[in-house]
């Protein structure tokens, strides 16, 4: 017997994705989009079972720093608020001390991404691992989106399998998810049109999980995208999970208007839970979805674990990009902050490191209480 089977349901479209689920099923891409009108609480219990049945009461966290050695890039991404042209007066670009200043002792990860710059060649990224690993040797890297791995080939004119052999040689352990953004090349000619697209993304990706390099996935939503395609993105990473395996978790995020003018206002926190929940039970060969604060807010982030969500992400430090678009979240979170969060949840919270490693399961009295 699994949570998802014993629930009883009163919506029709929920049911039969119930069903479906409890039969080892997939969703089909037209009973996924339906399941975006469905009543939330009925989704999200759904949703909750099925995360219950993979990770009990489990919620994790990693205490984490980002590290974006530059906003220089070489693109203009029309939904981006961070990155800025080589001589606009807020460019920046870190050098070895301030990027080994990032690496405090306690962490257990470091997430490493930024722009394409105009003037470093492959080994000034390679140095940025280089000089992480000189502070702590034992450090996981998650660092790199697809899109720097795809400008990395450019740079050197090598393919991606060896411009991830020389990451992995000083020190990669994994990919993050970013530069996805939504699988439809009607949203990419509008909005990225010079990045990568979904064949590209894809097929790094796959590259690196056939390579054993484990990797993390992302949905930009909330802009000019609609539901279906936020689906189709869905099930185009289940597709890759079920030939190349490899994902440790899909992070849905929430689009920050920032001064893009792009939309109005921010997704609402009930389509950010519907996303999550949705995101939960079509992709369901993917171990976790996060619920990724820093975009959705605390709150938000806290109640998306009853929709489905098992990961809070990190405690992060300094966070630039999101901040950038005027995200209204803490730059940080403390330990303490995320096992209160999770703990107010109902939830046994679970310190990891990049690779999902256990660093420490917390017990009641490990819990102090924030205010
Ligand atoms: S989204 Fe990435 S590639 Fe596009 S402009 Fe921003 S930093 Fe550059």
């Amino acid at each position: 017997m699994s949570y998802v089977s014993e629930l009883v349901l009163r919506d029709p479209a929920v049911a039969r994705a119930r069903d479906a689920l409890a039969r080892g099923e997939s969703l089909t891409q037209e009973d996924s989009v339906r399941l975006f009108d469905a009543p939330l609480l009925e989704l999200g219990r759904l949703a909750g079972a099925f995360a219950r049945d993979r990770h009990g009461d489990r919620v994790y966290f990693t205490v984490n720093r980002q590290l974006n050695p530059t906003n220089v890039c070489v693109l203009s991404c029309k939904f981006c608020d961070y990155a800025k042209r080589p001589d606009d007066p807020t460019a920046y670009t870190m050098g070895e001390r301030e990027i080994k200043a990032h690496v405090d002792p306690e962490i257990h990860e470091i997430h490493i991404v930024g722009g394409l710059h105009n003037k470093w060649r492959f080994e000034n990224y390679l140095d940025v691992i280089r000089w992480v690993k000189e502070v702590k040797p034992d450090l996981k890297v998650k660092a790199f989106t697809a899109v720097e791995i795809d400008f990395f080939c450019r740079l050197t004119k090598h393919d991606a399998t060896w411009v991830l052999e020389r990451l992995r040689e000083v020190g990669l352990d994994a990919l993050p998810g970013g530069g996805a953004e939504v699988f439809s090349e009607r949203v990419r000619r509008e909005l990225f049109h010079q990045k990568i697209g979904a064949r590209r993304w894809l097929e790094i990706h796959e590259i690196a999980h056939r390579m054993g390099i484990p990797s993390n996935c992302t949905l930009l939503y909330g802009h000019i995208e609609t539901r279906a395609e936020r689906v189709q993105h869905l099930i185009l990473l289940r597709e890759l999970e079920a030939r190349a395996p490899g994902f440790y978790a899909f992070i849905p995020l929430a689009f920050q208007p920032g001064t893009t003018g792009l939309v109005r206002r921010q997704a609402s926190a009930i389509e950010d839970l519907r996303t999550i929940a949705v995101s939960r039970l079509v992709f369901d060969n993917v171990p976790h979805v996060k619920s990724y604060w820093v975009m959705l807010g605390q709150d938000t982030a806290a109640a998306a674990i009853h929709f489905g969500a098992s990961d809070l992400d990190g405690t992060i430090g300094v966070e630039k990009i999101a901040h950038a678009a005027l995200a209204r979240s803490p730059v940080g979170m403390a330990e303490e902050a995320m096992v209160h969060t999770i703990r107010e949840a109902g939830k046994i919270p679970v310190q990891r490191d990049a690779l999902y490693g256990v660093v420490k399961e917390y017990q009641v009295e490990d819990c102090t209480l924030v205010q």
